[in-house]
Formats: structure tokens, C-alpha cells, sequence
């Protein structure tokens, strides 16, 4: 099937009421037949619903409809794009170990990675998403993860993909990809050989800024890049805290079975009955949504490349942009709806955000109404400096997050804050 009908029908089966809507089942826990039936559930001999922490109805067909969109086999929703980020490191990371990130990255993945999992005796080791091969000299025995961003926010940066599966595969490093900002509709990571996705799903999945989600999604027979493999021994060893379970032995998706019966069940970030149901609705509109950001960005984009004030323009859409090519040769119909442009100054900058009417100054991006962002004072005000110019963040920098307003009408209300900036 395509995706589009993916997008309608996957992963809902409908109901004894024949109801076509997607129902919530808002409930905690789970009635078991008898207490075999609950035993052979929590050995795994059947599966099926235990509590929400664990698993839940509506969150399943969320789980199973965005795995189907990114072409995955399995996924887990989580309470939000950075518990998904977090779990998807924590799964095979513990102390000791190290994991290989981009520095242009959203600022709560950096500071997660270059403070927080620090606590917990984490390394983080950088790589430039423009030369990566580096991630090569970076790689040793304890390394577990790579990670890096499709489009990344708000550098706007297309990640060779070729180089970065070539390497991580040569040495039987897991890649992960966060592809909220390209979305399943422009970019299927785990089709370009990557082994997993996550995923804000508080942006471009419900579409309207309604719900803070996440999801971990993971490519078809991963079970062959861990078993035996001495990196992911928690896979392949006894797991002591599940009856001495292996993951690699089980007829199952292993990578995100281990988040939901390990990480969900003793840290719980899971995602509401209700949130599920909203990202739900969200899914059946991306992609109408997803080409029309696109096509209204790089229309906006070639505006800003044609303006005085605006010295450079960051969009993958536009043919001067330095990953025009790379775009060319990983996206398929568009480039998202997220751009950045700089000017002068960062007191310039802030002017034209403060001037704006339609735009909104807020930090958020992929919702349908239009949001302009000065990154350095905002989501990357963490950042130290010099963590800033290597995630090309200048005090110039502004971000939009271009929504589904009327696309003249975003250009004028540009235009006009351009001119008092
Ligand atoms: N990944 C990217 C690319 C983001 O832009 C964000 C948030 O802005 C996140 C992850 C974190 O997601 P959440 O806000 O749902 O925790």
C-alpha cells in the first residue's frame, strides 16, 4: 500500500461497533481473562494489554500506523520527543560507554547529550553533520549510538545518509535518526539503511501544536546487527530484571520491545490515551499538510534570498543552498517547512521577530500556524558559545516555522517586519 493509505488504514482494525474513528480507550489498566492469561502475558507467551505504562489500544495503533509511514517494523510511543531521544540512547548506552552525535542538533538534544546522560556516566563524542566522516575516528569499542538529525533544526543541514550508514555498519554501530523535521512524507531514513527513528510528535504529527509526544521506530530484522554482537550484550545476555530474558532469541522487534518492557516500565514516559488519539488524526493529514509547508517555504525562502537586509538564506529547497544536492538525493517532494535566515545583528534580529503579526514568536515548530524564533536567545540559550558556532547558531539567526497560512500573506507580514527591523 502507499503511504498515504498507510496514513488512513494502518495499524486499526475495526471494532465489533464498526466505528470508523479511531476510539481512545482512556483506561488505566486491563482485565486478563484469568490469571494464566495474565501470567502468559508478562512472560511474553501471548501478548496483549497489561497497563498504559506498558502499552495501551490507541497508543498501538499510533505505534503501528507511524511504523508503517516510516516503513518500519515495530515502534513505541513515548511522552515526548526528547524521552524518545533519551530511551532510544538509554537502550544501549549505561556508564562507560559513549555515543556519537551531531552538533547541529535541536538545543534539548545537546544539552541531554552533553550534560545529562553525562550524570549517568555517558560519554558524548561530536561530529560535524557536513563532514562525517569523522564519526569514523570517533568510534571505539564502547561506542553504542549514532546519532543525528535529518534536517537538522535550525542550521537547516541534510545529513549525507551514505556516509554515515556506510560507516556505522562497517563497525556494527546502531545509527539513529530524529526525522521530525523531514517527516516519514520527505524522508524515510531506515529505507536509506539507517537502523532506527525517533521522533518529536509534538510538531508536524498532530499538526496543530495540540500534544507533546514522542516515538522510537525500528527497521526490519535489526536482530541482525546485534545478535552475537558484543556492543548490545544486554540483548544477547540474560536479562536479569526479566527473568533472565534474551532479547536476541525472540521472534519479536527487539529494539523497541526492550524500551517498552524495560525503559516504559520502570522510567514511564508514556504517552497518553488522548495524546495517541491526536496524533492519530494528525498522521491522516501529514502529507496534504507536509507539501503545502514545503511548497509555501521555499516560496518564502526565494523572497528572503532576494531581500537586502537578509545575508543568507538557509532552505534545501533553494538551488544556491549549500545541501541543495543532498536534498536532491535523500527527500522525495519537498523540504519540510523549517528555515532559517540571518542578518546582520542579533539586535536586527530580534526587531524583525518583535515586527512580525502573522509569525508568531514562540518556541515551537511545525504547527499550521506560522512561528518565527531567534534560536541563540531561545531554544539554544543553553549553548555556550562555543557549543552555538558549532551548531551555526549566530545572534543573526532567525528561524520560521512555516505554516498553513495564505503563502502572500506570510511574505507581506515579512516584508513588513523586515522593513522596521
Ligand atoms: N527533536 C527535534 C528536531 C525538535 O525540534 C524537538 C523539539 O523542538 C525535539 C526533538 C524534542 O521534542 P519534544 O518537545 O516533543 O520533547
Amino acid at each position: 500500500m502507499k503511504q498515504q493509505t498507510l496514513a488512513i488504514h494502518a495499524g486499526y482494525q475495526r471494532d465489533s461497533q464498526g466505528t470508523m474513528a479511531v476510539p481512545i480507550y482512556q483506561s488505566t489498566a486491563y482485565a486478563f481473562r484469568d490469571t494464566d492469561h495474565a501470567a502468559n502475558l508478562f512472560e511474553l507467551k501471548e501478548l496483549g494489554n497489561i497497563y498504559t505504562r506498558l502499552m495501551n489500544p490507541t497508543t498501538d495503533v499510533f505505534e503501528k500506523r507511524f511504523a508503517a509511514l516510516e516503513g518500519g517494523v515495530a515502534a513505541v510511543g513515548t511522552a515526548s520527543g526528547m524521552a524518545a531521544i533519551f530511551y532510544a540512547i538509554a537502550n544501549v548506552a549505561e556508564a562507560g560507554d559513549n555515543i556519537i552525535v551531531a552538533k547541529q542538533v535541536y538545543g534539548g538534544t545537546t544539552t541531554l547529550t552533553g550534560h545529562t546522560i553525562k550524570r549517568f556516566g555517558i560519554e558524548t563524542r561530536y561530529f560535524d553533520v557536513q563532514n562525517p566522516t569523522e564519526i569514523e575516528g570517533l568510534i571505539d569499542t564502547k561506542t553504542k549510538l549514532v546519532l543525528f538529525e535529518s534536517i537538522t533544526n535550525p542550521s537547516i543541514d541534510v545529513a549525507d545518509f551514505k556516509t554515515i550508514v556506510e560507516i556505522t555498519n562497517q563497525y556494527g554501530v546502531l545509527s539513529c535518526v530524529d526525522n521530525t523535521v523531514a517527516t516519514p512524507i520527505f524522508c524515510t531514513p531506515l529505507a536509506l539503511g539507517c537502523d532506527i527513528v525517533v521522533h518529536s510528535a509534538s510538531k508536524y504529527t498532530t499538526g496543530q501544536g495540540l500534544a507533546i509526544g514522542g516515538i522510537i521506530i525500528e527497521r526490519e530484522n535489526l536482530v541482525d546487527k546485534i545478535k552475537g554482537n558484543s556492543r548490545y550484550y544486554h540483548f544477547n545476555e540474560p536479562d536479569e530484571s526479566y527473568h533472565g530474558l534474551i532479547y536476541s532469541d525472540l521472534p519479536l522487534p527487539l529494539f523497541t520491545l526492550r524500551v517498552r518492557l524495560s525503559l516504559l516500565r520502570d522510567l514511564g514516559a508514556a504517552p497518553s490515551p488522548f495524546n495517541s488519539w491526536l496524533y492519530i488524526q494528525g498522521i491522516e493529514t501529514l502529507s496534504l499538510r507536509m507539501k503545502q509547508h514545503s511548497a509555501s517555504a521555499l516560496e518564502i525562502a526565494k523572497f528572503l534570498e532576494n531581500h537586502p537586509k537578509v545575508l543568507k538564506v538557509n532552505y534545501p529547497g533553494l538551488e544556491s543552498d549549500k545541501n541543495y544536492s543532498m536534498a536532491q538525493k535523500y527527500f522525495k517532494g519537498g523540504n519540510s517547512g523549517l528555515l532559517s535566515f540571518e542578518v546582520e545583528s542579533k539586535a536586527m534580529a530580534q526587531k524583525i521577530a518583535d515586527s512580525t503579526e502573522i509569525f508568531a514568536v514562540v518556541v515551537n515548530i511545525g504547527d499550521s500556524k506560522s512561528i518565527i524564533t531567534h534560536p541563540a536567545s531561545t531554544t539554544h540559550q543553553q549553548l555556550s558559545a562555543q557549543e552555538l558556532i558549532e551548531a551555526g547558531i549566530s545572534g543573526g539567526l532567525i528561524r520560521l516555522s512555516v505554516g498553513l497560512e495564505d503563502t502572500q500573506d506570510l511574505i507581506e507580514d515579512l516584508s513588513r517586519a523586515l522593513e522596521r527591523g
